[in-house]
């Protein structure tokens, strides 16, 4: 069969797995047709609206050992902290004051109960100084179903919980093989949190070590068929304490894992149109306009930076992570006049939780 261009693939309803990887294979001249119908794409089906999700990177203690992440469980130069529940607290009343409509609490992974009860104390608290008006999204690795469950009726109602990538066997280039690094755990999980009731979240790492373009096509058809509800996903960024770094020398130059990105957000706005795609950190790690970048071609959620900043040097899972010295406040301003910029609108006091899990809600 003949190829067919990046014109006729932007006509079709579906794509196949060879037109994804032709889409993500593009040249320069082709991306500006990606970009251009998956901003379409975006204004017709989510608007120019983006939403706020304050973030808090609660603790860099973790009991796993992940190869590409500085904060894992056997990099000793870490010094560990955990945020205190007041501060924590603060910070939700800062995003309520400042309408926004959601907060992301996320940390390294820790199953013990003390763990599980301080999570369940800060869900109350922060629910309780809000009225219930502030959106909860979690980000804190594999549980039990009856974490996840506590978790929930405590009044988180997202999860996001990144498979980092589909592939098995890429999965364990990037783990250690042992129980605590299950592949199928991790799929089980997000299976859990659908059943719960969660809007689940998942998402994979760009430009890693081993990686290549057919299994990020088939990562982009794994959301699909998960039917997932949002998708955060960013560049793998080295971290010189971690093995992975051994291989730096094979990875791809930053500004192409910053290009390969963007057209996995494009793409994927084109084939899940009512869903909800970060605009990453790690986007803006490797493109000072990474974020507003994304946004043009079809994310349309934020996450500020809420972290106390005295924390934030020990949040590390990567290099070159930015904004580690800036204040809530002054992230607030620069964003907002980053984000008018590319002629979105952020949409104060509101939830915004996806239009793909509402519709399903709805079925
Ligand atoms: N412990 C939880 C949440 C915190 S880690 C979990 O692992 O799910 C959040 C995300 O950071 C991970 O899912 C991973 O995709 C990302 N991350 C870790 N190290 C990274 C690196 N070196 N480059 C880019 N992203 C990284
Ligand atoms: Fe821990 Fe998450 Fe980092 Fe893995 S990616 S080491 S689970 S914080």
């Amino acid at each position: 069969m003949m190829n067919l261009s990046v014109e006729e693939i932007l006509k079709k309803e579906t794509f196949t797995r060879e037109d994804l990887i032709c889409l993500l294979k593009c040249n320069e001249q082709d991306r500006k047709k990606l970009f251009a119908r998956s901003a379409e794409i975006k204004s017709i089906h989510v608007g120019k609206k983006v939403y706020y999700r304050g973030l808090v990177e609660l603790s860099n203690i973790c009991s796993k050992n992940c190869y590409y992440c500085g904060i894992r469980l056997d990099n000793k130069k870490v010094h560990r902290y955990f945020v205190t529940e007041d501060e924590v607290v603060e910070a939700a009343q800062y995003a309520f004051e400042n309408g926004y409509g959601s907060m992301v609490l996320q940390s390294g992974e820790r199953t013990d109960k003390q763990f599980v009860d301080t999570i369940i104390n800060l869900l109350n608290r922060i629910k309780d100084i809000s009225g219930d008006k502030l959106g909860i999204t979690l980000s804190l690795g594999e549980q039990s179903e009856e974490t996840y469950r506590k978790w929930f009726e405590a009044g988180a109602h997202r999860y996001l919980l990144r498979i980092e990538t589909s592939n098995r066997e890429l999965y364990y280039k990037l783990h250690p093989q042992n129980a605590k690094h299950d592949y199928d755990e991790r799929l089980e999980c997000l299976r859990l949190l659908r059943k719960i009731g969660f809007n689940v979240g998942t998402g994979v790492m760009i430009g890693l070590p081993f990686q290549q373009i057919e299994h990020l096509a088939d990562d982009l058809q794994f959301f699909y068929d998960m039917d997932i509800d949002m998708v955060g996903m960013g560049p793998y960024i080295e971290h010189e304490d971690t093995p992975l770094f051994q291989f730096k020398e094979q990875l791809m130059p930053k500004d192409e894992r910053f290009i390969l990105s963007l057209k996995m957000v494009a793409i994927l706005r084109i084939m899940m149109k009512d869903i909800n795609i970060a605009a990453t950190t790690a986007m803006q790690t490797l493109d000072k306009q990474g974020r507003e970048k994304a946004l043009m071609v079809g994310a349309n959620i934020i996450m500020p930076n809420l972290t106390p900043v005295k924390y934030r040097e020990d949040y590390l899972l990567y290099e070159d992570k930015p904004c580690i010295n800036e204040e809530a406040s002054e992230c607030k301003n620069c964003l907002e006049a980053r984000i008018a910029m590319v002629g979105d609108k952020i949409a104060y006091n509101e939830w915004g939780d996806s239009l793909h899990f509402k519709k399903r809600q709805q079925q």
